[in-house]
């Protein structure tokens, strides 16, 4: 037994050390799929001194760290595949300060994004990045992750909105880039580079978050078309016509099918494609604006388009998308939601190839997305044990061959969900060894004992 729990647990109190198997299960996973990975201990940090603390020590006794939020991860980010400590900031969860005259937040990293959202809007103001778990994840999640979320097409991802940060070093140096203020370019982008970082480079203990006034009125449409190259017309119609929706969300065929029996709203048989449109600002500019956003879904084809009539409704067409990564997962045995990144005007070539793919290896799969990044989730799904070889096999040619078509297509592995270990084997084919080397080196100035989530992100 390492010397160093028996510290922590002195130093913190045993509550906030867990070391018993039964209660480290929940540090174990992450919504990855992977592992489990079961950590030597999880220490549940309440300040930046604790958090300090724990990266002094394990600095000092060669213990590696992972960083951990609320786990919702996709790509094992959060897994503690060295063992170690996983340190988990699920505790820190206070809105230390909305500001309505600066138009900032300043947060523990363990509020919950939601949370947020309520609290911004509750004061007239607005946090736009949306990932589509704000509901489970947490901020200081979110900025390692760069998450994004179907609002980015209009507000850009999570780093447009940290300004500041406070985080701690490996070695418990604490450092506060960034600043306050609406501008500055005071040194390096030290944030921007912490932004996405996969809690490789420091423990985020505190984070500054630029606010927007919240937009007048929002309105939505849902239009279905016979197939995805139709609503592809749709989309890059409504950008020509110089309109910037908040979020353009598509749904393949295979994903209408799985949501069909639990939406709400009646999905007429034989749809193909469904796009999500939703437009905020001005409420007197809003409903000329929704309408001929309409007009261009008609125009391309669309076989029904919906205007929401009223808030209820809004939410009731909204859940139409957000049930469908839920809806994949309860109807099959194994699902693999990969989060790949094309231009735009690569989304209706990426889905015939997908289409291609599934056929290839004899694998269901089921595209939906965030259509106005080119963002595409593409599941693949079977009723088969993932686990027997030869599924295993096809499964991993099929991941191949859509991260080969996703990068023919100029495309990238991730446009959200990160790298972590799920993805790393991958990162060569996408960057060249000199990208890599530098990214590696930069890690090692940060943490030149190499402890603080070990082996993520480049293949090892
Ligand atoms: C149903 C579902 C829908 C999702 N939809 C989206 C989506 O629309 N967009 C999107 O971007 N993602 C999405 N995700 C993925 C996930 O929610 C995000 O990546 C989120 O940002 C993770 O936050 P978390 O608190 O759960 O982090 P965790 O899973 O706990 O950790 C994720 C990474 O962040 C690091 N980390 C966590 N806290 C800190 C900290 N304080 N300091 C330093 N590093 C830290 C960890 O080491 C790890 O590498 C979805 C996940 C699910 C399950």
């Amino acid at each position: 037994m390492r010397p160093i729990f028996d510290i922590l647990a002195r130093e913190l109190g045993t509550a906030k050390v867990l070391r018993d198997e039964a209660r480290l299960e929940a540090y174990a996973r992450d919504e990855s799929g992977l592992g489990p990975y079961p950590p030597e201990a999880a220490v549940l940090c309440d300040s930046v001194e604790e958090i300090q603390l724990v990266l002094r020590l394990a600095d000092e006794h060669r213990v590696p760290v992972v960083p951990r939020g609320l786990g919702t991860g996709m790509t094992g980010g959060a897994l503690a595949t060295h063992g170690g400590i996983v340190l988990s900031t699920e505790r820190m969860q206070r809105i230390k300060e909305i500001d309505p005259a600066d138009l900032v937040a300043v947060v523990e990293p363990g509020v919950i994004t939601g949370v947020l959202q309520d609290a911004a809007e509750a004061a007239g103001l607005f946090y736009p990045p949306d990932p589509a778990s704000l509901a489970m994840c947490s901020l200081g999640g979110n900025v390692a992750e760069n998450a994004g979320g179907p609002r980015a097409f209009k507000y850009g991802v999570t780093r447009e909105y940290v300004i500041g940060l406070e985080t701690v070093l490996m070695g418990g140096t604490r450092l506060r880039p960034g600043r306050r203020t609406a501008k500055g370019v005071t040194g390096y982008d030290v944030v921007g580079l912490f932004c996405g970082s996969e809690g490789t480079f420091g423990v985020s203990s505190e984070i500054t978050l630029k606010l927007l006034p919240k937009p007048q009125g929002v309105a939505l449409l849902l239009a279905v078309f016979a197939d995805p190259v139709k609503a592809g017309e749709a989309i890059t119609a409504i950008i020509r016509k110089g309109y910037r929706p908040r979020a353009l969300e598509l749904m393949d065929r295979a994903s209408i099918d799985h949501v069909r029996p639990k939406a709400t709203y009646p999905i007429p048989v034989g749809a193909g494609a469904i796009v999500i449109c939703e437009l905020d600002g001005d409420e007197a500019a809003l409903a000329p604006a929704v309408e001929r956003c309409a007009q261009a879904c008609d125009e391309s084809g669309a076989t029904e388009v919906v205007i929401a009539a009223d808030e209820a409704q809004r939410r009731r067409l909204w859940e139409t998308r957000r049930i469908t990564s839920p809806s994949l997962r309860h109807a099959h045995r194994y699902k693999v939601s990969e989060d790949i990144c094309v231009p735009r005007s690569a989304i209706a070539e990426m889905l015939r190839r997908v289409d291609k793919i599934g056929a290839r290896h004899d694998l269901l799969m089921a595209t939906f997305g965030h259509a106005g990044d080119g963002n595409l989730h593409v599941n693949v799904l079977t009723d088969e044990d993932h686990r027997e070889a030869a599924v295993a096999a096809r499964i991993q040619g099929a991941l191949g061959d859509i991260f080969k078509d996703t990068l023919s297509l100029r495309g990238t592995l991730s446009g959200e969900h990160g790298i972590g270990i799920a993805k790393q084997k991958y990162m060569p084919w996408e960057q060249a060894p000199e990208l890599i080397e530098v990214q590696k080196k930069l890690k090692l100035t940060l943490d030149p004992k190499n402890l603080l989530n070990p082996g993520k992100i480049f293949p090892t």
